[in-house]
């Protein structure tokens, strides 16, 4: 069977929209812009901070980083996140969650204005995604996923789809949006019985476990569409996902790789919400 891989492709076809869209903006007099709010120096967030950056860079947003100290008091941390959520030339905000033991997220989480929240982070913006409001902003992962489906016209209408992990940045948004296109969902987490038949009887799956391997070809039917979220460092310190990948393209009709998957169309999405978010704070407040 020939199998086809997801990603890049897609992240491609969007840098020429969101050009055309930022340049619009410009036209306007509007100069997208996204903070990136980081507290300490997390590698894993250092990597996804470059990658944001180049991602912004060619697109034409404008990309400035916040970074606050890890030892910084809650009290001094509002007031920062504050500052940065009421400047007006502001219009996306990025924080890197999970934040060090010391601070809490609430406070933030709270305040936020609920169209600079680019990455789903407040109650407003969940609450939005599960009624399916059109004017929230999902976590941008849960996003790159249904862009993925997208592009290459599958459409989740009526298919079994199973994800495996239910976390609020990846699975449960997931779960919503592919409900809004019609899709039979199936969540599986730790204490998930029957993983592997779960997983097989999928026509479509998407695996967010943050287990690296996890899903075997034997976890996978044949034909199936298989979308991997997770990333990882392999034994050999090359970067892996969810599922064997050279194993499960044997079964596959579509695989997203790790790297060049889901990653590179998670910050293209970061991109296209930090323009929306632009669009809605210069037109209607
Ligand atoms: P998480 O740890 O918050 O959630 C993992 C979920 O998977 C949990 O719901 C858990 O119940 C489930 N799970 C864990 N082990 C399992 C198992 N053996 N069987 C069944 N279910 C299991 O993780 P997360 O933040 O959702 O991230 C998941 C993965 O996605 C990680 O590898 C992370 O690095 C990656 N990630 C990628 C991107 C991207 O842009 N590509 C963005 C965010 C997260």
């Amino acid at each position: 069977m020939s199998t086809a891989m997801m990603g890049s492709d897609v992240a491609k076809a969007m840098k020429e929209h969101l050009i055309q869209e930022v340049i619009e903006l410009k036209e306007k007099g509007i100069e997208p812009c996204l903070t990136i709010i980081r507290v300490g120096n997390r590698e894993d967030d250092l990597a996804y901070e470059r990658g944001a950056k180049k991602r912004m860079e060619l697109v034409g947003i404008k990309c400035q980083v916040l970074e606050l100290p890890e030892n910084i008091h809650q009290a001094e941390f509002e007031e920062a996140f504050q500052k940065v959520n009421e400047d007006p030339k502001v219009h996306g905000i990025l924080l890197f969650r999970p934040l060090p033991g010391n601070l809490d997220e609430g406070p933030v989480k709270a305040m936020i204005h609920p169209f600079k929240d680019v990455d789903c982070m407040s109650d407003i913006n969940v609450a939005r995604i599960f009624s399916g409001d059109e004017k929230g902003f999902a976590p941008c992962t849960a996003e790159a996923v249904m862009e993925m489906l997208d592009y290459y016209g599958i459409d989740p209408k009526g298919k079994r789809v199973t994800i495996v992990g239910r976390s609020m940045v990846v699975g449960k948004p997931l779960s919503m949006l592919l409900l809004k296109k019609h899709a039979t969902i199936t969540i599986c987490h730790t204490r998930t019985e029957d993983l592997a038949g779960t997983c097989r009887n999928a026509e479509i799956l998407v695996a967010a476990a943050g287990k690296a391997k996890l899903i075997t070809k034997e976890m996978v039917g044949d034909g199936a569409v298989v979308v991997d979220v997770g990333i990882h460092l392999d034994e050999s310190g090359n970067l892996c996902g969810d599922v064997d990948f050279d194993a499960v393209k044997e079964r596959a009709s579509y695989i997203s790789p790790v790297p060049k998957g889901v990653g590179s169309v998670t910050t293209s999405v970061l991109a296209n919400h930090v323009v929306r978010a632009a669009r809605y704070l210069t037109t209607s407040c």
